[in-house]
Formats: C-alpha cells, sequence, structure tokens
C-alpha cells in the first residue's frame, strides 16, 4: 500500500461523502480530492519535476495542504513544508538546506514568501493558490490543464514523499526524510492503538507545516474514509464552534490548546461529547490535565510522544491503560506516555549502552526501532550516524520504564542539569513547581556554578493576580524535593520564550542567563 492508495480507494468506496471541510468554506468530496490531487502530481511532473525533487510548501491551513500530500505521493515529488511563523532569515537558512525547485505559496503569504525566495538560489519555479496573487504560475490552473494521468509513475515503499521538519527546539531544524512506508507504517500503528469509524470526523487545528500537525494525524482517519476539518489556526472558540457543529471524534493538540479550550469562558455553551480521541503531545502533559480532561470532556485522552523522526509516532498512554484495575477513579498511570505504538519498540538505554531495570527509577535515553523511523536527516550524515544505532533511532529524550513496560519521560538529555555530579532531570522540578497555587509555566534550566558546575534555577510565570515570592518557591520546591533538585534561584517573567508548537525554547533562556554570568546562591 502506498499513501496515493488512501485516496483512490475512498473515492471508490465513499465517493461524495465530504474528505476535506473548512468551517464555512469550502468542502471537498473524496471524488474530488482524488481528480485533483492526480491532476496536482501530473501537472509537477508536467513541470519538470521529478522523483525526489523537493517542492516547498508555503501556507496557512488549508484543504490544499492535504492534498500537496497526495499529489506528492502520487508523483515521487517530496513535499517539504516550511514553517510560516519563522523569520525570513530562518526560512532562507531551511530552504538553503532543503534546496527546493519549486515552492508553493498560499495568496495571503505571498509578500512573506518574496523575502526568502529572493535568497533561495535552488527554486526555478514559485506557484500561487487559495486566492488572488500575481506570481506567475497558478496551481489551479496548472492542475486543471493537466491530464491528470499519473499511470506511468512507478513508486515503491521506500520513495521519500516528505521532508519533515523537527521544530528546532535543541537547535537548527532538521529534515528528517519520511518514505511512504513510513508514513504507512504510522498510520496502521495510530489504527490499532485507537478506535476509528468510517464515519468520523477529525478536526485539524495544529499547524499542517508541522508534522503532527499535517497528514500523521489526518490520515488515521482519512485512510477508513473520515472526513477532516481543517482549521485556518487554532483558537479556542473555534476549537468548541467545530466540535460542536462538525461532531468531532478526533483531534489533536498540544497540551496549552487543551488547557485554552477549557478555560474558555464560553465552553459551557458547546457540545464535546462526540470526542472520542484526543492525542495530546508534542510537550509534557501535566497530570493534572489528564484529570481535568477526563472530568470535562470525558475518557478520550491519549497522551503521547511523537515526533518529526517517527512520523509524529512513539510512546502512547491508551485510556484503558490509564486505569488498569478497570476502575474509572483512579488513573494508575497518571503522567506516563504509556507504551509503543503498535508498529514501534522502545528500549530505554543507559549510559553503559545497556537497557535499565524496569525500577521506574533508573534513567535512560528511549530508543525506537520500527516501521515509521525515518530512514535519515536529509544530507546531514553526521546527524544521521549520531542518531541510529544498529538500526535503533536514539531520540535525545530521557525516561524511566516501569515493570509493566510503562514509560514515563523525565526529560530530553539536552536539558539535564548536572549539578554536584547529581542529575537533575528539570522536567521533574518544572512539576513540583507548577503544583504551587501561584505559578502558571515554570522553566528550570542549569546556569553555570563556580562549586557545582550547574545550579538549578528556575523561570517562573506567576498566575494572573497570585503573588509568590522566589524564597517561598524555593523552599516550597525544597519540601517536595532533594535538596540537589531545588533551585538555587528563580526569576519571574511575564512570558516563556516558545517555539510555534508551544515548547520552551530552553537553550534561549540558557544563553539569556549565561549572558548574565553566574548565579550566587539563594
Ligand atoms: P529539534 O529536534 O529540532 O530540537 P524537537 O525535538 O522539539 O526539535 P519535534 O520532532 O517536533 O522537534 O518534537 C519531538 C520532541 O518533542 C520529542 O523528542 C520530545 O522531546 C518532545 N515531546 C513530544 N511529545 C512529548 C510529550 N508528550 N512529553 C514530553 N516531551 C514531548
Ligand atoms: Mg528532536
Amino acid at each position: 500500500m502506498l499513501i496515493g492508495d488512501i485516496s483512490r480507494r475512498n473515492a471508490d468506496f465513499f465517493g461524495d461523502r465530504e474528505a476535506l471541510v473548512e468551517p464555512g468554506g469550502r468542502v471537498r468530496t473524496w471524488l474530488e480530492v482524488e481528480e485533483r490531487t492526480n491532476r496536482m502530481a501530473r501537472a509537477l511532473l508536467d513541470l519538470g519535476l521529478g522523483k525526489g525533487d523537493r517542492l516547498a510548501m508555503f501556507s496557512v491551513n488549508c484543504v490544499e495542504y492535504v492534498e500537496f500530500f497526495f499529489a506528492c505521493a502520487k508523483s515521487g515529488v517530496v513535499g517539504s513544508p516550511m514553517n510560516v511563523r519563522l523569520a525570513p532569515p530562518e526560512n532562507v537558512k531551511y530552504a538553503n538546506y532543503a534546496e527546493p525547485r519549486a515552492v508553493l505559496v498560499h495568496a495571503s503569504l505571498v509578500e512573506e514568501a518574496r523575502a526568502w525566495i529572493a535568497e533561495t538560489p535552488s527554486i526555478e519555479m514559485v506557484i500561487g493558490f487559495g486566492g488572488e496573487h500575481d506570481l506567475d504560475l497558478d496551481l489551479e490552473a496548472i492542475a486543471a490543464a493537466s491530464s491528470g494521468d499519473v499511470s506511468s509513475v512507478v513508486l515503491t515503499p521506500d520513495d521519500p514523499y516528505m521532508l519533515c521538519p523537527t521544530s528546532g527546539t535543541t537547535g537548527v531544524s532538521k529534515g528528517a526524510l519520511m518514505t511512504q512506508g513510513n508514513a504507512i507504517s504510522g498510520i496502521f500503528g495510530w489504527l490499532a492503538d485507537y478506535p476509528v469509524n468510517e464515519g468520523d470526523t477529525n478536526l485539524q487545528c495544529i499547524p499542517q507545516y508541522l508534522n503532527a500537525g499535517g497528514p500523521a494525524h489526518i490520515h488515521p482517519v482519512f485512510t477508513k474514509g473520515g472526513r477532516s476539518v481543517i482549521l485556518p489556526g487554532f483558537d479556542p472558540l473555534g476549537f468548541l464552534q467545530s466540535v460542536d457543529r462538525y461532531r468531532v471524534t478526533h483531534t489533536t493538540a498540544v497540551p496549552t490548546m487543551i488547557s485554552m479550550v477549557l478555560d474558555h469562558q464560553e465552553r459551557p455553551a458547546y457540545d464535546l461529547s462526540s470526542l472520542r480521541v484526543i492525542v495530546l503531545g508534542g510537550s509534557p502533559v501535566a497530570a493534572p490535565l489528564v484529570v481535568r480532561v477526563r472530568s470535562e470532556i470525558g475518557d478520550c485522552l491519549y497522551p503521547t510522544l511523537g515526533m518529526a523522526e517517527t512520523y509524529s509516532c512513539g510512546l502512547v498512554l491508551r485510556p484503558q491503560n490509564q486505569h488498569p484495575d478497570g476502575s474509572l477513579e483512579e488513573i494508575r498511570r497518571l503522567g506516563s506516555l504509556g507504551k509503543p505504538h503498535t508498529h514501534l519498540q522502545v528500549r530505554i538505554v543507559g549510559a553503559d549502552g545497556k537497557d535499565v531495570p524496569h525500577d521506574n527509577t533508573t534513567h535512560g535515553e528511549i530508543w525506537f526501532k520500527g516501521g515509521s523511523v525515518s530512514p535519515e536527516y536529509f544530507r546531514m550524515p553526521e546527524e544521521t550516524a549520531a542518531a541510529r544505532v544498529e538500526g535503533w533511532l536514539r531520540t535525545g529524550d530521557v525516561a524511566v520504564i516501569d515493570d509493566d513496560g510503562y514509560v514515563t519521560v523525565v526529560d530530553r538529555l539536552k536539558d539535564i542539569i548536572i549539578s554536584g555530579g547529581y542529575n537533575v532531570a528539570s522536567g521533574e522540578v518544572e512539576s513540583v513547581l507548577c503544583e504551587h497555587p501561584a505559578v502558571a509555566e515554570a522553566a528550570v534550566i542549569g546556569t553555570p556554578h563556580d562549586t557545582w558546575g550547574e545550579a538549578v534555577h528556575a523561570v517562573i510565570v506567576r498566575r494572573p493576580a497570585q503573588d509568590v515570592t522566589e524564597q517561598e518557591l524555593i523552599e516550597f520546591a525544597g519540601a517536595r524535593l532533594a535538596g540537589y533538585k531545588r533551585p538555587r534561584s528563580v526569576i519571574f517573567v511575564s512570558a516563556l520564550p516558545r517555539n510555534p508548537t508551544g515548547k520552551v525554547l530552553k537553550r534561549e533562556l540558557r544563553a539569556t542567563y549565561r549572558d548574565q554570568g553566574s548565579l550566587s546562591d539563594a
């Protein structure tokens, strides 16, 4: 099976049923998706693009974005989504790494696109779509003129069809090359791990330029013949209205989005009872949020670890495994991210290269092996080699594993603080600080310290109208954590630096506080 088979089969089975919907806007049936994506695929080939050529995509969320990936999958061209939230110099850097020969630009972003396209010499063709624009090529025009005949294209599961950018949280964004086989494996992993029916509706509210927001989480519902409602971007009210109006069954979000939805003042006016699957990941899923979703929406939360390198798969804690004794009263595995997706195997590997004991205490790095693991970072042989050991992907995430095989992520390897020879998981200190009623958000980093190497430093956003002092927070943490984990200093800020997926940019915080010199003991 290849990606293109999904639309072909669904056009056959479900022809006139809705496949893609934009609220208050356009609708595409399965027949239309199949026909349009064949035409787009043929048009790309007619323009001279071929197997393996990169096609950059610079767009807001829209129905075409989904179609582009099908067109790539049918033509062998490699879709290369660009992060529209980046500054032009950042896009210049990524584009000159991905080296696309052509770019698809949404009409609303033409000016922003010009700023980086002009400095990307590999780009030979700029194709506009999604409204009025003054670009030479127009997607609808070239697709309309194409025969739509892709029968001569020969593809295999090993052919790449997408370059998934990592979020660039720990450094420069890398492009994980995704083959059709990787994607199919990921889709079937999800289909085995959560329930999907033919009549289901997925709500797409995270950016489509991210792997998690793009095909990875549309495809499982899609593969069964369900539809996807595409929001141009996330806003909590739009989310509430769409779930209610379209009886949404599945969605994928990052934790802050769901908190915003639950906190929204108009939430009681909307019916969320159709939701059966909320995939939540990208950043740590705090235990109180799991409890809240269960009591306020239902038993539908799938806390997940995913990453670009695995087509957004990794670990998933299914609701039925959250309360293994059958009781809904207690979530025994709160905080765990569960077990690997069906198509993946996991190892938690210590510094000595051996699996750590299943004691839920000993730290090790998460390694994955299996069908959705990307074969390589595009044109980065050193990074690829560093992240691979005998077919296993080293994720750079640190976790513990219990005697039932449930994995709890504690931190990123790069965020572990080494203070006085002790390893301190920044995530653990953050969870404790977030238990304080005045703390809205916490980021814990290591700052240079003359005696200990690194000192634990907390950066805190207070809740509105709540007050707490540095000393009070240090004492609060000290009462709940070993002495070496206790923050030595606390600073209050109005917001944490985050990337577009909501991940805290600790490398920026480290740079800020490193530049201020060694912090004194509190
Ligand atoms: P880069 O690799 O460029 O530094 P990134 O790792 O943030 O950026 P992504 O592939 O988008 O790029 O994100 C995957 C990472 O996000 C994981 O490796 C993990 O560190 C983090 N992550 C994802 N889901 C969770 C989760 N549920 N809990 C904790 N961390 C998570
Ligand atoms: Mg990463």
